[in-house]
């Protein structure tokens, strides 16, 4: 390679080719054009062809977790994220067991809510907006506790954007003799989640995240010992994972009617991600957009929610800026025009938006991203972004 090219930036990504806007959100996100190609035809579900693509998601699957002894097994369960959530815990939570929940935004929180709908006994520690659940506290909870048999906890919890300390709260909870579940929805396929990363029973992600598959379906990479283990525990038909997973076993095929062509667009998406070089090469991508993207925001005067040690290559909180004039429907209308969807905050003490780094975007996009912004602000009449003060002294909590 020519000395000049050693450090030239990547070739940028195909831009969306029917011109629709990138979605700078956590998923559904901007996908190849191959992916969505990739849903042209049709399968019949109970066909050689599309057997073989299901046998194929599960090993790829199993393959980025780096289960090399067998020791796991994937099961794809059919709806968006939360039904793949929801058929983890009614699956490996036993009725007569009890879990903590690690809460620290909506998605802790709608763990809580699935239990509640489960009628499983459960227990919470809530950190609030944004503060990480720490290994310490864990520790101590499940001391005071000898009942809890289960821990179930967010690794990057989408709503701030954090990403929250895996491996000292997986040490915790082994080294007390329990268990653990994760929903690594928005993590998995970018950031370490493998199984030699930090140790769990089951851990749950879908389709349209960091994989950049279109939405449709979830799945469960759990240990085999817990797969048999659930056998007539699920309180549901259709989110039994050891059903799904026993009659994928025996016949090739999903129970009930799979959604073919989001499949064949998983298979496609997993082709690009092995090509980019699996966990760490779409991590890398990732983790540069963001990098791009926050560093141009705060030249613009605009300041995260998080420190940097906590930021995620996934998405980032932003504080609105204390301005008057303005407004975030209409700075969301302006982006929109520009090109990029961007994605309200969901704190409930300041007003925030969240700025995606995922999808099939890079760091030239980010950079039009950044000057999109500085633009719909000047159209505005904003001149200084800002956040209010109240909004810099929750940030210093965290800090201390
Ligand atoms: C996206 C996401 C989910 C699932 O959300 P759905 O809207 O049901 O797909 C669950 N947990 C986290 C952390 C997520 O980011």
């Amino acid at each position: 390679m020519p000395i000049e090219n050693m450090n030239s930036r990547p070739e940028p990504l195909e831009a969306p080719r029917l011109g629709e806007p990138y979605l700078l959100t956590p998923g559904p996100l901007t996908t190849a054009y191959e992916v969505k190609e990739a849903m042209l035809r049709d399968w019949g579900s109970w066909d050689g062809d599309f057997r073989a693509m299901t046998a194929e998601l599960r090993r790829e699957l199993l393959d980025i977790a780096g289960d090399k002894q067998g020791e796991f097994d994937c099961v794809p369960m059919q709806g968006s994220g939360s039904f793949s959530v929801e058929a983890l815990l009614g699956s490996f939570v036993p009725r007569d067991g009890k879990a903590l929940v690690l809460m620290n935004g909506a998605y802790g929180k709608r763990i809580a809510q699935t239990l509640g709908y489960l009628g499983r006994n459960h227990v919470t520690i809530d950190k609030g907006d944004y503060m990480p659940p720490r290994g310490a506290e864990v520790a101590a909870a499940l001391d005071a506790d000898a009942s809890i048999t289960h821990v179930v906890v967010v690794h990057c919890e989408t709503s701030s954007g954090i990403l929250n300390p895996l491996k000292e709260i997986s040490d915790a909870v082994y080294s007390r003799g329990r268990k653990l579940l994760v929903d690594s929805m928005s993590a998995f396929g970018a950031v370490p989640a493998g199984i030699a990363d930090f140790r769990y029973e089951a851990i749950v992600s879908s389709a349209n995240k960091c994989i950049e598959g279109v939405p449709g379906f979830g799945f469960i990479i759990a240990r085999r010992s817990e797969l048999e283990a659930a056998k007539g525990r699920s309180h549901s038909l259709c989110l039994d994972v050891h059903a799904q997973w026993d009659a994928m076993n025996k016949t090739g095929q999903w129970r009930f009617t799979p959604p073919t062509h989001v499949v064949a667009a998983f298979i496609e998406a997993l082709r690009i991600h092995r090509a980019e070089g699996g966990v760490a090469g779409r991590g890398q991508r990732y983790a540069r957009n963001r990098d791009v993207m926050v560093a141009g925001m705060r030249e613009a005067g605009f300041e995260t929610l998080l420190g940097d040690s906590w930021l995620s290559p996934i998405i980032v909180t932003f504080f609105s800026p204390a301005h008057a004039k303005f407004q975030f429907e209409t700075f969301y209308e302006l982006m929109k025009q520009k090109g990029f969807i961007i994605y309200p905050g969901k704190l409930t003490v300041v007003d925030s938006f969240r700025v995606g780094c995922i999808g099939r975007m890079d760091e030239h996009v980010m950079r039009r991203v950044v000057a999109a912004a500085q633009t719909s602000l000047a159209e505005m009449g904003v001149d200084d972004a800002a956040p209010p003060e109240i909004a810099l002294a929750e940030r210093n909590r965290l800090a201390a």
